[in-house]
């Protein structure tokens, strides 16, 4: 049975695509940050699961920029597949710390893909880039050949790194391959992104625990998509037979009001009635046009986005209320 080991296994996609390696059989490892904090909510259900922990499924520690420890890592374990999923990811966030996200998400991939060069035993490598890569592009929808112009500091990290993905897959040889993620959504969403916010408050209002959301500007347009989808699809990257990238992406867009309106509305609200704007949400600068075509992801991989941002919006707004409930009863 095949080994995976993944960076960023206790992130939102991370934990998808443990559960979905688990149920195929796979062993899978995940690095993990050694912070004083050891939360590890969306890995909690396996973590606890004694058939699954330390059977199945193995946490190691290690820091993006620990090169000796990722290097042991990887020799100890002998991956068959590596994720690549960890790095600061919020957009926002880059603007007030470019140093440190340009360090782990840019020069930690480079990291990674200067052992797996060394390596006797090389395992199939697949980069979690983003449409930010894009930034203001000429042409919409964008697709693989699309000139990388990033406007964010994360955006200028993610084009490094994805850069770098393609160079070594041609210079070295490497089967290394980069998903180019549109947005992509769950309930395990962290909640300083905005549907999580979103659908938090929307949650809270109706149980009467809040009564008002503050956000920043409105007007965003986003191609917003549902995590599990996009974690199969990097799995199946992973099986061809050659190398490629891959737009991952449901090829429509929604503003944040059109997400608002869809969150509040499934829980009998209108968010007219609770909106605060606050310029302190509002960005340096926006990606505008972004929206991928993920033709070639349909054709080469048989992969369709099935779910739509309207319906994420119901599903994640259903299940903050259902987990306010739970923690309600529990208390
Ligand atoms: P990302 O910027 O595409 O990674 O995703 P976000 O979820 O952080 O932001 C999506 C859009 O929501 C952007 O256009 C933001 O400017 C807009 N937005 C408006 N208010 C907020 C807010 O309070 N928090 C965040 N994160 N985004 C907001």
């Amino acid at each position: 049975m095949p080994t995976a080991l993944i960076t960023g296994i206790t992130g939102q996609d991370g934990s998808y695509l443990t559960e979905q390696l688990l149920a195929q059989g796979y062993t899978v490892h995940g690095l993990v940050r050694r912070t004083s904090n050891t939360v590890r909510s969306r890995l909690d259900p396996l973590f606890h699961n004694k058939d699954v922990y330390n059977k199945s499924l193995f946490l190691h520690y290690a820091d993006l920029d620990d090169t000796t420890t990722i290097r042991r890592i990887l020799v100890k374990t002998q991956p068959d597949e590596l994720y690549h999923l960890a790095g600061q990811s919020h957009v926002g966030a880059s603007f007030d710390i470019p140093e440190s996200t340009c360090q782990f998400t840019g020069m930690g991939t480079l990291k990674i893909l200067e052992i797996l060069r060394d390596l006797e035993k090389q395992p199939r490598f697949l980069h979690i880039s983003s449409s930010e890569i894009f930034g203001r592009p000429d042409e919409s929808p964008q697709n693989e050949r699309t000139p990388m112009r990033p406007v964010t500091p994360y955006g200028v990290a993610k084009t490094f790194a994805t850069q770098m993905v393609q160079l070594y897959r041609e210079s070295f040889g490497l089967f290394a391959c980069n998903a180019i993620c549109y947005n992509h959504e769950s309930p395990r969403r962290g909640e300083s992104f905005v549907t999580r916010k979103i659908t938090k408050a929307a949650a809270e209002i109706s149980l009467g625990l809040s009564d008002e959301i503050v956000l920043g500007s409105l007007d965003g347009r986003r191609d917003w998509g549902s995590a599990p989808e996009y974690t199969t699809a990097m799995h199946l990257m992973l099986q061809q037979d050659t190398p490629d990238d891959y737009v991952l992406a449901t090829g429509q867009t929604h503003s944040v009001e059109e997400f608002l309106d869809a969150a509040f509305q499934s829980v009998g609200l209108d968010y007219k009635d609770h909106l605060k704007q606050n310029p302190k949400y509002m960005r340096p600068a926006e990606v505008t046009r972004l929206v991928g075509d993920p033709t070639h992801a349909e054709k080469q991989l048989g992969w369709t986005p099935a779910t739509t941002a309207l319906d994420l919006a119901k599903q994640m707004t259903a299940a903050d209320v259902e987990s306010l409930k739970q923690l309600a009863t529990s208390n």
